[in-house]
């Protein structure tokens, strides 16, 4: 939390409600997501950007600008409201706040949103190719290929059209790839975004890889990727009772 009164003052009318505990806690996430983005590899030197909406408001945390994700604390994080104003906060929010919260005010499943520069994904990128859907993979996770935004934009932009077409190829899949620049990924929560943007690096590896080796690189028809889906959504993992029988673990 900030400690400068004049922030606290502004902030309280607005955060009042929300649980300090849990205020902290999400930050906490926010902070372990970006190091581990780091870590990962999916990041580099200060780029990489990581939101949370805070739940049951119209503020979200968001990592700062020009900072290095791997020295990265809970204190050094931004407050903004939807309109990329700043509620709290000793440093200057990600350049990429505009796009963030854009992404979190239209998609209401957007709880959380990351941005990388992950380096092949990021290849596709530049190559103006979507990453094709040719791993089981790839269907399991963002249920097809892994779509380009069409409107190519300057990093850092606030025109609203050139961020609708960012939430537009979000309604194809939970990652999206930024023309000439890098990757956009989100998830329900921290930990979802998280995996989406380490699993969207591997499933443009593996398609890199195979189409590199040349052979028959095929991609999943619309049916095989249904199956794949149902699969998910009816076979793969734990019920809630089984982790519980497992060792306590989940509801
Ligand atoms: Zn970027």
């Amino acid at each position: 939390m900030c400690e400068n009164s004049s922030v606290k003052y502004r902030m309280s009318n607005n955060l009042r409600n929300v649980d300090p505990k849990e205020l902290e806690n999400l930050k906490t996430a926010v902070v372990r997501a970006a190091s581990e983005m780091f870590e990962y590899g999916l990041i580099k030197s200060t780029f990489g950007v990581v939101s949370a909406r805070i739940p049951q408001t119209e503020y979200v945390i968001i990592t700062p600008s020009g900072f290095s994700k791997a020295r990265l604390a809970t204190e050094n994080l931004c407050i903004v409201d939807l309109g990329a104003k700043v509620i709290e906060g000793k440093l200057r929010p990600s350049s990429e706040t505009s796009m963030h919260v854009f992404i979190h005010k239209r998609l209401p499943e957007a709880n959380a949103v990351i941005h990388t520069h992950s380096p092949v994904a990021t290849a596709f990128a530049a190559a103006n190719k979507e990453i094709p859907c040719v791993t089981t993979e790839q269907g399991f996770a963002f249920g097809g290929r892994v779509p380009i935004v069409t409107e190519y934009f300057c990093p850092g932009s606030r025109d609203s059209e050139k961020l609708e077409s960012v939430v537009n190829a979000f309604r194809k899949a939970k990652a999206v790839l930024l023309k000439n620049h890098g990757v956009m990924i989100i998830g329900n929560n921290i930990e979802e975004a998280l995996d989406n943007a380490v699993v969207v690096e591997d499933v443009a590896t593996t398609a890199l890889y195979a189409y590199i080796i040349g052979g028959e690189v095929k991609e999943l028809s619309a049916d095989e990727i249904k199956e794949i889906r149902e699969f998910r959504l009816r076979r793969y993992g734990q019920t809630a009772d089984e982790l519980v029988h497992m060792g306590g673990i989940g509801h």
